[in-house]
């Protein structure tokens, strides 16, 4: 147990194990929310690509970023439909050129939006990605929605990944993303944000008012343009999320486990440091 009194006046560092800034609704923010985030402890961001479309993108953000940004890609099962017939070359010649990546996101989805894409063919586009992840012995980001029985049909034989899943099942709900390795020792916590999405909200109440919007953000940017752009004055700013609130995570986790804050930052870091440097190729000291 560390002695949290040593820590005063240091700032916690944070690791955001799971975010996408490269969506679109957020990307032309992406400096101005990697600076914030950075000011206020996140150390690394792991960036998932979705979708063929935005894998260069994640690529470009890990070029830009090379001390912070950890690439991932994959192809999510909400975007499987818009998959070229090359698809799965076109994500193995990406690991070769950017061996720093992992593999993420990908996974099955039987929620009200997965639910009209043929799970059948969910399911297939998700093993050819688990097994090029095993092959390369990268971690894989898992997203699962209501299809956590037929997940676990797919890794039968695997204990240490079962186990995971249950723990991690067990307090981030179902639609929050998963974290695996191959190989590695079960007990594993991660910290993650998954922005733009999952803006933490204010009925979990010891968070309440905490929670940190994109508005502040986007005002800011159109002072320093000069003008705003009429499309972003539409976008949903107030739901949208960033890897700055990961700290909200961390007390919202650290409350559930009954762990001091220090404690869940530091060791939650360091599984994450140790995930991402665990494969050839990290760029993770
Ligand atoms: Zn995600």
């Amino acid at each position: 147990m560390m002695n949290s009194s040593s820590r005063c006046g240091e700032m916690m560092k944070l690791f955001d194990s799971h975010c996408h800034l490269q969506d679109p609704r957020i990307h032309h923010l992406a400096p101005q929310i990697i600076r914030t985030a950075i000011e206020s402890g996140v150390s690394h961001f792991a960036v998932n690509g979705v979708s063929e479309k935005d894998w260069s993108l994640v690529k470009k953000m890990s070029e830009d970023y090379p001390s912070s940004v950890i690439p991932c890609f994959g192809l999510h099962p909400w975007y499987i439909l818009g998959r070229t017939p090359n698809w799965f070359n076109t994500l193995s010649d990406l690991f070769g050129s950017t061996p720093s990546a992992t593999v993420g996101e990908i996974g099955l989805d039987k929620g009200s939006h997965g639910k009209q894409i043929d799970f059948n063919d969910q399911v297939q586009v998700f093993r050819q990605q688990l097994e090029l992840s095993k092959e390369l012995k990268k971690p894989a980001s898992v997203h699962c929605v209501r299809a956590f029985g037929d997940l676990l049909e797919i890794m039968q034989g695997d204990s240490s990944l079962l186990s995971r899943i249950s723990r991690n099942g067990s307090y981030a709900g179902e639609a929050w993303c998963l974290f695996f390795l191959f190989r590695v020792p079960t007990e594993r916590i991660l910290l993650e944000s998954d922005a733009p999405d999952a803006l933490p909200k204010s009925s979990l109440n010891l968070l309440q008012g905490e929670a940190t919007s994109l508005q502040a953000i986007q005002s800011q940017e159109a002072n320093i343009l000069g003008s705003s752009n009429s499309s972003d004055q539409s976008l949903p700013k107030e739901t949208l999320n960033q890897p700055a609130n990961i700290r909200i995570v961390l007390r919202y986790v650290a409350s559930m486990l009954e762990m001091p804050e220090e404690e869940l930052a530091e060791l939650s870091h360091r599984n994450a440091l140790q995930l991402f440097s665990s494969y050839p190729g990290s760029k993770v000291d």
